[in-house]
């Protein structure tokens, strides 16, 4: 069941996006062509219940085979066999349900729906649970002979040594339980901290020269910190920081509590290290991690360059944390009609080939996707391709701006990644781990912001579209790396037994964030507030190890577009390698084949080499302008 829960978090990847129209339309009077057509999946209500209830009868049959997949070859197909069957259908059914009830949250018998779905996913929890702990103790002699015995067997392959591999990190029976029943107390810090945080915490409230009154939540401050006036955005940021001060020891023990945790789980599981632990599930080499922070380290002087950069174009003395979400020109306001975005995106696309592109053209005629926003539909987007044996499908909120353009294109890139994997590897193999997912989405959004560069219209579009690149590289490679970083150095000091408090938690903090832009080098002032930053991040407390992903999908998607765009078909016919691959290979087995060794330093020389040759054509517009 790892797989299958794993796999519906991945495709509703969502991305929210504010201000949509108030008159909306309503969903009857959309055309056909704007809308999906999900009747390729069930042609009615009637027959998902069918399905549904010939799943419910295929549970009972899986049931039988408890305690038996020991027994012989056969056994062990044959319940695997329906076990893949059966997560099929019931992905199929999922699927459907979801899309039918995000075309208008209010339909209750739609819900209802979905309800029923979710139920039957706990009930097929249950009755596979046995699946794993069963193949656990199977001994390597006898899984060796069963599969010499029954060749069919070798579909199954990759996804029983998978479980074997995790052997020596399995406990016994009733210890299993034991951690499991853990997991009550250990997801404490994470409720503590929502609650704290979003509802009980007092929020500072501040006078901004405009004289408008602001009460500082999280998303206040996300949109104040923007402000044109310097003295009104340090205002914001030094008060909404300086009040997490207040409350670090209380946010600080919290997140001490749920670090140990981590390593209450790793430790009895007999990791040496977190890292180990959270790594080992994806088989991924903890030397990637370290990898990353080296690298990032090394390059630090291009982010130096970057700061540099907006401080000139700021037009300040010198640069403060404060200022960096200011942004360095004044947004373009680009207009694009759905048929004159998708027309943008197959021309973008056009570097990937003719199978790429000519699978996106069935993506848009063949009403894979729903477009408009309507009263009640799902906000945001995200691509589903859970229905195996179909097409994926996308939901967007199109508002005819570039932010719709690289939305679509983020997420067609995940809808040909499920499409081409669903296509060319069987079910079991098909689904891909978030280690490789957002590298298909970022790609896409990479081509599209050099088509863009190279189609501008005017020096003012270029540095619009070159400057928020940059940002985003800022944000989400060295920033995020900062975060890992942080992450790592935490764990550490629990590992070797070391006390953890709101003010150690915020040194930590502080002398990274110091390091990453530049501090004691003049390039960027951190001003001392900022130590508590770390404390208005909910990932920290509510994930572990995870958002070095961001950083690593950025750079290998920098690296495979740079190499796609020099290199042309053969670096696409290698890329396909993570296209089509699903989760036939480990995720760094995967990127090794598409062209690109994580652990060397091929993927990182290039997203640097990339961000200077665009901080060069900034500075030659610049220059032009004086
Ligand atoms: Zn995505």
């Amino acid at each position: 069941m790892k797989k299958l829960i794993s796999f519906l978090a991945i495709n509703l990847v969502l991305i929210m996006i504010s201000n949509l129209s108030a008159q909306q339309l309503e969903r009857k009077d959309v055309p056909d062509k704007y809308k999906w057509d999900n009747t390729i999946l069930y042609k009615n209500v009637d027959e998902w219940q069918n399905d549904r209830e010939s799943i419910e009868k295929q549970l009972d049959k899986l049931k039988q085979f408890k305690g038996k997949l020991g027994e012989n070859a056969d056994n062990l197909y044959s319940a695997l066999r329906l076990y893949m069957d059966i997560t099929k259908s019931y992905y199929k059914l999922a699927d459907y349900a979801g899309r039918l009830s995000d075309e208008d949250l209010r339909i209750g018998a739609n819900q209802s729906l979905n309800q029923q779905q979710t139920t039957l996913g706990t009930k097929f929890g249950e009755a596979s649970a046995y699946i794993n702990p069963e193949i656990l103790n199977l001994d390597s002699e006898k899984v060796r002979k069963f599969f010499e015995e029954k060749k069919e067997l070798n579909e199954f392959k990759f996804f029983v040594n998978d479980i074997l591999r995790l052997r020596e990190h399995t406990l016994n029976a009733s210890e299993e339980q034991i951690l499991a029943s853990a997991g009550m107390i250990t997801s404490t810090p994470a409720d503590v901290y929502g609650i704290f945080t979003n509802a009980e915490k007092p929020n500072p409230k501040v006078k901004l020269s405009t004289g408008e009154d602001v009460e500082l939540t999280s998303s206040s401050y996300g949109k104040y910190r923007t402000v044109q006036n310097r003295a009104d955005r340090e205002l914001v940021m030094k008060s909404f920081f300086e009040n997490y001060d207040k409350y670090k020891n209380t946010i600080g023990s919290n997140f001490a509590g749920k670090i140990r945790g981590d390593y209450f789980y790793a430790k009895n599981r007999k990791y040496n290290t977190v890292l180990e632990s959270a790594l080992n599930a994806n088989m991924i080499p903890t030397s990637v991690y370290d990898n990353l922070i080296d690298q990032i380290h090394k390059n630090l002087p291009t982010l130096y360059r970057f700061l540099k950069l907006k401080t000139k174009m700021l037009g300040v003395d010198q640069l403060h944390y404060y200022d960096l979400y200011t942004p360095l020109v004044k947004s373009v306001d680009f207009k694009f009609t759905i048929e004159e975005g998708q027309k943008l995106i197959l021309d973008v696309l056009k570097p990937m080939g003719s199978e790429y592109v000519n699978t996106v053209k069935k993506e848009f005629t063949e009403r894979w996707n729903d477009y408009m926003p309507t009263t009640g539909k799902r906000s945001g987007a995200y691509s589903s391709g859970a229905a195996y044996d179909y097409h994926p499908f996308i939901l967007m909120n199109w508002t005819d701006d570039y932010e719709s353009v690289s939305t679509l294109i983020h997420e067609t890139g995940h809808t040909m990644h499920s499409y081409f994997s669903n296509k060319y590897q069987p079910f079991v193999d098909s689904q891909y781990p978030i280690f490789v997912a957002e590298i298909a989405s970022t790609v896409n959004e990479t081509l599209l912001n050099n088509y863009m560069v190279q189609h501008a219209k005017s020096d003012d579009e270029k540095l619009y579209l070159l400057g928020s690149y940059l940002d985003n590289l800022r944000t989400t490679i060295f920033r995020q790396t900062s975060f890992a970083e942080f992450e790592l150095d935490l764990h550490k000091l629990i590992e070797k037994g070391e006390p953890l408090t709101g003010e150690s938690i915020s040194k930590v903090y502080y002398d990274n964030v110091k390091k990453y832009y530049g501090n004691d080098e003049g390039v960027c002032t951190v001003d001392p507030y900022v130590a508590y930053e770390w404390a208005f991040i909910p990932h920290f407390v509510n994930s572990t190890y995870y958002v070095y992903q961001y950083a690593t999908s950025l750079i290998y998607a920098t690296a495979f577009a740079e190499k796609i765009l020099k290199e042309g078909q053969p670096a696409v016919d290698k890329y396909y390698n993570i296209l089509k691959g699903g989760s036939s290979d480990y995720p760094i087995e995967l990127i090794k084949k598409a062209g690109i060794d994580p652990l060397s330093s091929e993927a990182f020389d290039l997203t640097i080499a990339k961000m200077n040759k665009v901080m060069d054509q900034m500075e030659e517009i610049l220059n032009k302008k004086k």
